[in-house]
């Protein structure tokens, strides 16, 4: 199925059109439940980034000048648009990505709610007024959009990550460049022959498919005026500070390692449950799973046994059969990192409860696949603790009281999610309250906020200052202009030399 781009390998979309572009790299894009090279990705250059820049350059000043509520109206039709397509788009995710297909389709319904959210853009754009800031003069406040954007993305949501950034920054009046990755490029070309199809202007929305290269030309071009990355934290941090060095606006989305605190008065049933959809769920291949349950006072000896019994009776197969729970992982080599970390694990004395390793699939031998591990007895020395796994592998650390388990989370270098599983209200607030991360679920495994919440973590799991989506989205992306209008009266002389002050 390629009904959006009329070559079998996988191109850039520039000025309304799928183009091939300036270079002759390429490299494979795999199905990871079969092993095999599906179709080749053109990797971008330089001088795609320039003339995707150029294009949506020129695409500006007519979006701009385009009324919110026409915008909105675009919007409204790629929502409709999606909505009819999300079963197509969910199972390009699952080709790609692997991720098991009920899955894709909450990815790409997240995704929606945000484009759901655009629509409002009318609203979220009102400025504020005051009349009669002094006599005869009033003082207003407006939002104006920034200009080209530019959007740089993970592989492990291939729709909802962009669907943070653009649907806002279009509403919103920019103009935007798509940079998706490398491993999951499709999704990318099949959102963006539905806004055409949905009437956006040729121009407005670009991709440009790439590894570093493209990164390195967005970030240093001069007409990009904003960079939203969503990533590992070593990119994040390098974009942070090389967008910031080339005077750009920039939030920089980085890594987790998100805990869930398992207290004695927790319901124990539904909180194997939470640990084990949030720590296998999409193979743990989100910036929201749980990788670290830190398990308070006795619960550590009632609740292991049972983890390690679901744990080792996943079914894991291709994300695209109907009773699958958890998909390949996407690439071999982040298979075979994976599988470093468990060994690392052991070597550095874990208890290796459950181990996933050398899964085999039938009829998928050449598949990336690996099953469910679990680990007891991790201490907060262990690189499978500190690290960024981003894979099936779910940390338990046992501590005695709330207090320790706040200390070991406040400690750690990210803070993207947390959860506390309890049954006592006090101790659900003084959580609240006091962990430093930001996003948090009480008896909520996976809290990702709402459309019109925004999305963000603290630490080292963000770098800048607006999280993605919501009203800090629509900031991220416009920027204040105030007013000041004074129709003097005729009888008004002569300069004033002393600091204004309402008269
Ligand atoms: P990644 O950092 O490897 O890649 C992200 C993007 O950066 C891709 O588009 C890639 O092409 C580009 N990139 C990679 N290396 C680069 C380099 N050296 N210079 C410039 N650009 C480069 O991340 P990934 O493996 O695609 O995604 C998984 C990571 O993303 C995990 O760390 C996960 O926690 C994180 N993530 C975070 C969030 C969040 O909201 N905080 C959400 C999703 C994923």
């Amino acid at each position: 199925m390629q009904p959006y781009t009329d070559s079998a390998d996988v191109v850039h979309f520039i000025g309304g059109r799928t183009v091939r572009g300036a270079g002759d790299r390429t490299q494979a894009v795999f199905n990871p439940a079969t092993g095999a090279a599906a179709r080749r990705l053109v990797l971008g250059e330089a001088a795609d980034v320039d003339a995707a820049v150029a294009s949506a350059k020129a695409a500006f000043p007519t979006w701009r000048d385009t009324p919110p509520i026409r915008r909105a109206r675009v919007m409204l039709r790629f929502l409709e648009l999606m909505n009819r397509h999300a079963d197509e788009l969910a199972a390009i995710i699952t080709a790609e990505h692997g991720k098991v297909f009920s899955d894709a389709q909450g990815e790409v319904a997240r995704g929606i709610d945000v484009i759901e959210f655009a629509c409002g853009i009318p609203q979220l754009l009102k400025g504020d007024y005051t009349e009669q800031v002094s006599t005869g003069m009033d003082n207003w406040t407006v939002r104006q959009p920034l200009g080209v954007v530019a959007g740089i993305t993970p592989f492990n949501f291939p729709c909802m990550v962009p669907c943070w950034m653009f649907p806002v920054a279009l509403a919103a009046g920019c103009t935007f460049v798509l940079k998706p990755s490398e491993r999951d490029p499709s999704a990318s070309l099949f959102m963006a022959r539905l806004l055409k199809e949905a009437g956006l202007p040729d121009g407005v929305f670009n991709v440009v498919q790439g590894d570093k290269i493209v990164v390195d030309a967005l970030l240093a071009h001069r007409d990009v005026k904003a960079v939203s990355f969503v990533g590992s934290t070593p990119i994040a941090n390098y974009i942070y500070e090389t967008g910031a060095k080339h005077g750009k606006r920039v939030q920089a989305l980085g890594g987790a390692k998100n805990h869930m605190v398992v207290m004695p008065d927790a319901d124990l049933d539904k909180t194997v449950d939470a640990l084990i959809g949030a720590g296998y769920g999409s193979a743990g291949e989100r910036c929201m799973a749980i990788s670290v349950a830190v398990l308070v006072g006795d619960v550590a000896d009632k609740i292991v046994p049972r983890l390690a019994e679901r744990a080792r009776n996943l079914i894991v197969k291709n994300g695209m059969e109907a009773d699958a729970e958890m998909g390949p992982i996407v690439t071999k080599q982040a298979l075979e990192r994976i599988e470093g970390y468990i060994a690392s694990g052991v070597e550095e004395g874990a208890t290796l409860v459950v181990d996933g390793r050398g899964l085999e699939v039938p009829g998928h031998e050449e598949g990336f696949f690996t099953g469910g591990t679990l680990f007891d007895n991790v201490t907060p020395e262990m690189r499978i603790y500190k690290e960024e796994i981003f894979g099936p592998v779910l940390a338990c650390v046992r501590v005695k009281d709330f207090a320790q388990a706040v200390q070991l989370i406040n400690d750690h270098e990210f803070g993207n999610g947390v959860a506390c599983f309890t049954s006592d209200g006090n101790v659900a607030r003084e959580f609240g309250r006091q962990i430093e991360v930001g996003m948090v679920g009480i008896n909520v495994p996976i809290p990702v906020p709402m459309a019109w919440h925004g999305f963000g973590g603290w630490k080292r799991s963000l770098f800048g200052d607006m999280h993605a989506y919501g009203e800090e989205g629509v900031r991220f992306y416009t920027k204040q202009k105030s007013i000041m209008q004074r129709w003097p009266e005729s009888t008004e002389k002569g300069a004033e030399f002393s600091m204004p002050v309402a008269k």
